[in-house]
């Protein structure tokens, strides 16, 4: 945060600079790590290892934090959904390990989805499945999938089931995991959920997912990483896709060790910031913004019940001659673009999420606001 090192990057590059008061937004580069872990990070980058033990014995390491079987960590959460998928296809047949795509060797490769679940995330889950060997078969409809419409496309071709576990997903009439790995297990059939940006990182797999996949710098706050959580021989055969498709998917040294520390620190001393620390941060920016014409502002607590506190910010249009999208685009303008939780926005306010907002910068938000407004 405006530190020499950063200043440099963005002249050197002619970089626009962001204030991130939005959350964990993968189109600004979603967390940034506590000290622990970057120190963690260059570490790894200066060091050598044998990598097979590296990520054998960290995946130990995670695999015991987590009361699971096995896990590892892999480059991202995307490249754990395509590395799931040929895990269940490949198995231990090496021919199809070095060629999943072109070798017409009769395998199943049909991955059921949840016709809700085929999301676009950022790149479409389908597409991630096809490159990982596998066919997409929807089960159920857009806005219902129950236990019988997943047991109706079950066949000899099916490798796995996927569930994602996500907001992306259409929440109505869905099965629950637990529901999903019930019928995998009656059928036999290895149930992959992805839960890429979710925060428990052990009830999906208590719920009988053979392989969960996490993304390692959403609510893990790691390195550009994932994670994949499972029965022992699933991680085995996705540790093994490193010698297959999995290889332009390779995750570095660094990212190994960082994102095992952000595990052990997110279980073991969660949330580097309470809630009541946010809102100490946030009241004198509240104050100031509520002495503006037009501008009123106040703490709320997030809606999933978890402990942050937000700046809800109210736009007056009668007042200031601008609504909230209008506001929203003219704050991500100039030499420092500001990012808010924008789905308010037709109520005409925004949020701003502190956690990754110092107060020097809340001082910077607070006289952007102020010199839009009177202008
Ligand atoms: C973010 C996300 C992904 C992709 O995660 P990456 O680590 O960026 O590859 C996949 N699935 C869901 C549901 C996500 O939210």
């Amino acid at each position: 945060m405006g530190s020499m090192t950063n200043d440099d990057v963005y002249s050197k590059y002619n970089l626009k600079k962001v204030i991130n008061a939005s959350g964990r937004m993968t189109i600004l580069g979603v967390s940034t790590p506590r000290p622990q872990v970057t120190e963690t990070v260059a570490h790894g980058l200066n060091e050598y290892f044998e990598m097979k033990d590296l990520v054998d014995k960290t995946g130990q390491y995670i695999a015991k934090l987590l009361n699971a079987e096995n896990a590892a960590v892999i480059s991202c959460a995307s490249a754990g959904i395509v590395q799931s998928v040929a895990a269940f296809i490949v198995k231990d047949d090496k021919e199809l390990l070095y060629d999943l795509h072109s070798s017409d060797k009769y395998v199943p490769r049909e991955i059921i989805l949840p016709k809700g679940h085929n999301v676009n995330f950022g790149a479409p889950v389908g597409t991630m499945v096809s490159l990982g060997g596998g066919v997409v078969v929807e089960a159920g409809y857009a806005n219902e999938c129950k236990p019988e419409h997943i047991e109706a496309m079950i066949n000899a071709d099916t490798a796995a089931i996927l569930y994602v576990k996500s907001h992306h997903c259409v929440q109505k009439s869905i099965l629950s995991v637990s529901e999903t790995a019930a019928i995998a297990k009656k059928h036999g059939i290895p149930l992959i959920v992805d839960a890429a940006a979710e925060e428990d990182l052990q009830a999906y797999y208590n719920m009988g997912a053979d392989i969960v996949i996490y993304s390692g710098a959403k609510a893990i706050e790691g390195p550009t990483s994932g994670l994949v959580v499972g029965r022992h021989q699933a991680i085995e055969w996705v540790k093994q896709q490193s010698n297959g498709i999995g290889r332009p998917m390779k995750v570095g040294k660094e990212g190994i060790l960082g994102l095992t520390k952000a595990i052990e620190l997110y279980m073991t001393e969660p949330a580097g910031e309470t809630g009541q620390q946010m809102v100490d941060k946030m009241t004198p920016f509240i104050n100031q913004l509520n002495a503006l014409n037009g501008i009123s502002a106040k703490v709320v607590w997030d809606g999933a019940g978890r402990d942050i506190a937000r700046a809800e910010i109210s736009f007056d249009e009668k007042v200031i001659g601008k609504n909230a999208v209008e506001m929203i685009k003219l704050m991500k303008q100039g030499d420092t673009a500001v990012y808010f939780r924008e789905y308010k926005a037709n109520e005409g306010k925004v949020d701003a999420d502190v956690r990754s907002v110092s107060a020097a910068q809340l001082d910077v938000i607070y006289h952007k606001i102020k010199a839009i407004i009177e202008v």
